[in-house]
């Protein structure tokens, strides 16, 4: 007997050593058990800053540091953005360098500048045995989460994308819906039907999700989206309807947190990088609460598991140039831009030349109706979250997520 007890101590320790304790499935080595990345599309330090400075407003105080739940995160880091060809990256080339770690040409998807397919971490998540759930508020073939699952020489080729998501075996998807519903010419077969026939179950709205949400491997999208073939982020919906990012979040949560096995969520905040493309100061405000709203709903979750998640809020790039100030102004005249934000309605204020002239008078400055090329913040919590401080560049934050360095 103590013969017997003896080789299982040696066998245990020769396991510990060499790595073998895969015979438990549920405990994963290195990387943490339940890790959930958030990407603010757009969302530089700036944008994080201008959301918390106007909910201070609201609370007429100054500053607001902590409004935001990830800017109390304990560790915060700088990652650089900038492409394989570019100074300024785009949302493909910088999605592939938080998903593979390698940094591509603009527009290109998965691959290196000369066409090589790379390999999302998702994939050796999903081989050790992680569920994979991939989300975002655009539609599930936008270049942000397609970097997770896809490869294409290009990111606009939207249905080749679509095609390979029932090809990645990932288990949970939602967004808005899919660009290029029928192929570019509209001649292709509903995108739809082509990945239901793989096995996947699609279901448009939460009432459809409710009926159908035992499916092993899902498609969330927003009700109504069906065919829709929306432009980006033109996607038509009422509020009450709408899936929220965060809803999007809590289903997956649900959908994988039952039976103990380990998960990497990717959640994406699409909508940032559209109010930054446009200058839209409130409505930047609320897409980066959206988001904020989503993280919020992983947070609980770490609370309830904090030595085994990790929650890491970032960005693929910042966009606008927005900075807290302009002109000779020191102070952000908040009560301009709210006063117009709700004549308007909450929507889109006026005209361009307009929206110009109204941060210009509350003392909000943006640089570009594009992308920049200044670092971006990672916020960071839980196992491994310390990691993540310091300068680094994008193409690190995977390794680090993978514990590779
Ligand atoms: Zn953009």
């Amino acid at each position: 007997m103590y013969r017997n007890f003896f080789l299982l101590t040696i066998l245990a320790a020769f396991c510990a050593l060499t790595g073998c304790a895969n015979s438990n499935a549920n405990e994963p080595e290195g990387q943490a058990k339940y890790i959930f990345l958030f990407i603010g599309d757009g969302m530089g330090q700036a944008q994080a800053a201008v959301t918390e400075s106007y909910l201070a407003y609201r609370d007429g105080e100054l500053g607001g540091l902590g409004r935001l739940s990830f800017t109390k995160f304990p560790y915060l880091g700088m990652a650089t953005t900038y492409s394989a060809n570019r100074n300024i990256t785009c949302s493909s080339a910088a999605g592939t360098a938080l998903a593979t770690g390698f940094k591509t040409n603009n527009s290109v998807l998965g691959k290196t500048p000369d066409g090589k397919d790379l390999e999302s971490f998702t994939y050796r998540l999903k081989e050790e045995g992680y569920r994979i759930g991939i989300i975002s508020n655009v539609p599930v073939n936008h270049a942000t989460p397609a970097s997770f699952y896809a490869n294409a020489k290009s990111r606009n080729d939207y249905y080749e994308i679509s095609l390979q998501i029932p090809e990645s075996g990932f288990d949970y998807f939602a967004g808005d819906g899919f660009l290029d519903f029928n192929g570019k010419d509209g001649s292709k077969e509903d995108i739809d039907r082509k990945i239901e026939s793989q096995g996947y179950t699609i279901s448009y709205g939460m009432e459809e999700y409710e009926a159908e949400k035992d499916a092993a491997r899902l498609i969330l999208c927003q009700k109504d989206n069906r065919k829709s073939d929306s432009e980006n982020y033109v996607v038509k919906h009422t509020e009450e309807e709408e899936i929220s990012l965060k809803e999007m979040v809590e289903t997956a949560i649900e959908r994988f947190s039952g039976d103990g096995r380990p998960f990497f969520i990717m959640a994406e905040g699409g909508t940032i990088d559209w109010a930054g493309h446009d200058n839209r100061t409130m409505a930047l405000t609320e897409k980066v609460l959206e988001l904020d709203a989503a993280v919020k709903e992983a947070y609980e979750f770490y609370l309830k598991h904090p030595d085994e998640t990790l929650i890491v809020v970032t960005a693929d790039h910042e966009t606008g140039g927005l900075t807290l100030g302009c002109g000779k102004g020191d102070d952000i005249k908040w009560d301009k831009l709210e006063s117009a934000w709700e004549a308007a309605g909450k929507k889109d204020i006026t005209g361009d030349e307009e929206n110009a002239k109204l941060n210009k008078s509350a003392n909000i400055g943006w640089s570009t109706g594009g992308h920049t090329g200044i670092p971006v913040p990672v916020y960071a919590v839980g196992n491994g979250a310390e990691m993540f401080s310091g300068c680094y560049d994008n193409t690190d934050i995977p390794k680090k997520i993978m514990r590779e360095e």
